[in-house]
């Protein structure tokens, strides 16, 4: 399905990245993951499967099998040196082996002594986390083992990767409108306590772009206003394709300030775009922002409150922002 690019060691912060990226740390169980681990346990026979995903400093485990825990410290966890290397890490009895020795779960409970583990890794070359089996007596896994191991992984990994095209808007690889909504309210109920800002943003006259030019260079100058949007935001923030020519941005953890500062740089960005099949016409866009205020309840009353600064703004003559009232 996708070209695997080479295993990046080295690059912490763009693996910590890739696992932020599949947005599946802290969700619940699901029952896709747990019938594949469920098929692993019966296949290799063994008392213990996990999918283990290692962010900062836990390890998080999306499914797992009689360990009954959800997550352990970084710095204890077997999976995070299987992580470190793309080959398989095959630990026949761990009271033996000077790195396990003294693992807590070594020495109490449940008294790990066999593991074997494979990197989960992503399209990029990320190992995100690992796939691995484990038992409380000492065992030699097999290369046929491990290949099967292998082939579970990968698996795990499509499905990761299919959910997250599932979420992308195919021309421009923002957010769907749905994923954007799903996120931005996740983000309105459980964080209460951090500064935020929507931004409802709508193309000017991009009905004559594709009237002059053409739909597919409307389509390309839909794929610029995305890439020039994305690359003026931060980490932290979050875009998607609202409608057919507009785009959400929610960006948290902003002052009201330095929201509308950002506003106007992306703004500013987009109107100094140069796109050659409509030079010398440049594109412009035309923003609401809607600040999150204690009148907001809903993140209905949020977009709605975006909406009519945007539609102010295009009242006032396109190409600026208005902050809702
Ligand atoms: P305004 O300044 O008031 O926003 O005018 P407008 O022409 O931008 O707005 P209008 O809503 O009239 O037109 C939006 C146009 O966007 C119409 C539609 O054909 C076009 N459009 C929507 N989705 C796509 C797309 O995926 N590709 C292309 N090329 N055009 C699209
Ligand atoms: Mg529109
Ligand atoms: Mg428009």
């Amino acid at each position: 399905m996708t070209f695997l690019s080479t295993f990046k060691p080295d690059d912490e912060a763009g693996r910590l990245a890739a696992v932020e990226r599949y947005q599946i740390i802290d969700t619940p169980p699901e029952a896709e993951f747990q019938e594949i681990i469920s098929l692993i346990r019966a296949v290799l026979q063994v008392q213990y499967v996990a999918v283990s995903l290692i962010t900062s400093d836990r390890q998080w485990f999306k499914a797992q099998l009689g360990l009954d825990i959800q997550e352990t410290p970084r710095d204890v966890a077997f999976c995070d040196h299987t992580i470190r290397s793309e080959a398989a890490l095959k630990i026949s009895d761990a009271t033996r082996d000077p790195r396990f020795a003294d693992n807590p779960s070594v020495t109490g409970d449940p008294g790990i002594r066999s593991y074997l583990g494979v990197p989960l890794r992503s399209p990029d070359g990320y190992n995100i986390g690992a796939l691995c089996v484990m038992g409380t007596e000492p065992r030699e896994y097999s290369k046929a083992e491990e290949d099967v191991l292998r082939n579970f992984s990968k698996l795990i990994m499509s499905q990761l990767e299919l959910r997250l095209l599932s979420r992308r808007d195919g021309l421009t690889g923002t957010l769907t409108r749905r994923a954007f909504e799903e996120r931005m309210r996740m983000s309105f109920e459980e964080r209460a306590e951090i500064q935020m800002s929507l931004l409802l943003l709508d193309i000017d006259h991009f009905k004559q772009i594709n009237d002059l030019f053409g739909h597919p260079v409307g389509d390309a100058a839909l794929i610029t206003v995305a890439s020039t949007l994305t690359q003026g935001l931060r980490r932290t923030d979050m875009i998607g394709r609202y409608g057919g020519e507009e785009f959400a941005i929610l960006l948290q953890d902003i002052t009201p300030q330095d929201a509308e500062a950002l506003a106007e740089r992306l703004r500013a960005a987009i109107a100094a775009a140069q796109i050659a099949a409509i030079a010398p016409r440049r594109i412009t866009v035309s923003l609401g922002i809607a600040h999150r205020t204690r009148d907001i309840r809903s993140i209905e009353d949020w977009m709605l409150a975006a909406d009519a600064a945007l539609y102010e703004a295009k009242h006032k003559g396109r190409n600026r922002a208005v902050v809702a009232a």
